[in-house]
């Protein structure tokens, strides 16, 4: 199985009725950028800037991080570089910037942090502008957006440190703007966070635990912490409806999109591409091809039907089953 999977690398993600999605490698390290090409990921829809913070001993500068940027956008250029501005905060801890609460996940994290800060934010965007200079490759996406007043304010310091760099010289693209729908808040305001940005990806992880009220790392609730529950389904399907609706991409980044059972579904809901650890991209893409669309959204039909999230897995593992 390994030589047919090895196969698969250089294969498309298309079911047998013709159907395209899109799958993506979530990196961080420049190590993980080798390992997604060797994997066959088609771009990066993920890639965590705070790993790179969280291993220095300082906040890196302007210069340093632009190389580090430049480097990941090298190794997967023409194809797309996703990076995400600095999400600390929460279970991310920074050394040099410390952050004492009693809710972490609940308080000051992502881009609240950025935003009560925006030269930490300005001198990051500054360094993915100027990492992306001719090459045009980079999206920007935005962390634990909970409304549009943050998307407003983010988008307009992205826009000075565009304007900054132009009046000094540098010619770079204004890239593609997107937000993590990872905060209930932001299922509710898809469509009006979609007016101003040009892409939407979905935080699997962190939204799964907010709309659950169960702590992702926290061991006596982990058998609560259920990305396919109901409700989170639900959420899910309707951020993707919403995307469309103005004709916008939408992905999905956290750890279910890795899942082929979840990866299913994802697709039959019509996420244009699924971003994980590049590990699980050959079992996902193996199974996408294994089936067809209108199966896919058949089963995904059923499954909006179910309340009780046991009946979700058990329906789901018989399809597996079924499919080999
Ligand atoms: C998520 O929340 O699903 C996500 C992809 O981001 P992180 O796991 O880095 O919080
Ligand atoms: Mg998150």
């Amino acid at each position: 199985i390994s030589k047919e999977l090895d196969n698969l690398r250089t294969l498309p993600c298309e079911t047998l009725d013709g159907h395209r999605v899109a799958l993506w490698a979530n990196t961080g390290l420049l190590a993980d950028a080798a390992r997604a090409q060797a994997f066959g990921a088609e771009g990066v829809g993920l890639y965590r800037s705070e790993v790179a913070f969280m291993s220095s001993a300082r906040l890196p500068s302007e210069s340093e991080q632009a190389n580090m940027y430049r480097e990941q956008l090298e190794a997967f250029h023409p194809s797309p570089v996703t990076m995400r501005t600095l999400d600390i905060g929460g279970d991310k801890p920074l050394s040099y910037f410390p952050i004492k609460e009693s809710n972490p996940y609940l308080g000051w994290r992502g881009i609240r942090v950025t935003l009560d800060h925006p030269e930490i934010f300005l001198v990051q965007v500054r360094a993915m502008l100027k990492a992306s200079l001719g090459l045009n490759n980079l999206r920007i996406l935005l962390p634990m957006i909970s409304g549009v007043h943050e998307l407003d304010d983010a988008l307009y310091l992205i826009h000075r440190a565009w304007g900054e760099l132009h009046e000094e010289g540098f010619a770079v693209e204004m890239p593609q703007v997107g937000v993590m729908i990872e905060v209930p808040s932001a299922v509710y305001q898809a469509k009006e966070l979609l007016e101003m940005c040009d892409f939407l990806s979905v935080g699997s992880n962190d939204l799964t635990q907010y709309i659950l009220a169960v702590d992702r790392n926290n061991a006596r609730v982990a058998a609560l912490y259920d990305y396919l529950h109901p409700a989170v389904l639900m959420a899910l399907k309707s951020v993707v409806e919403a995307a469309h609706l103005q004709g916008k991409e939408i992905s999905i980044c956290g750890e279910m999109a890795g899942d082929p059972a979840a990866a299913l579904l994802l697709m039959a809901m019509g996420f244009d591409s699924l971003s994980m650890n590049a590990t699980h991209l050959p079992k996902v893409k193996w199974l996408l091809r294994q089936i067809r669309l209108s199966h896919a959204q058949a089963l995904l039909s059923d499954v909006m039907r179910m309340d009780n999230p046991l009946i979700v897995h058990s329906t789901l593992s018989l399809a597996l089953k079924s499919l080999g």
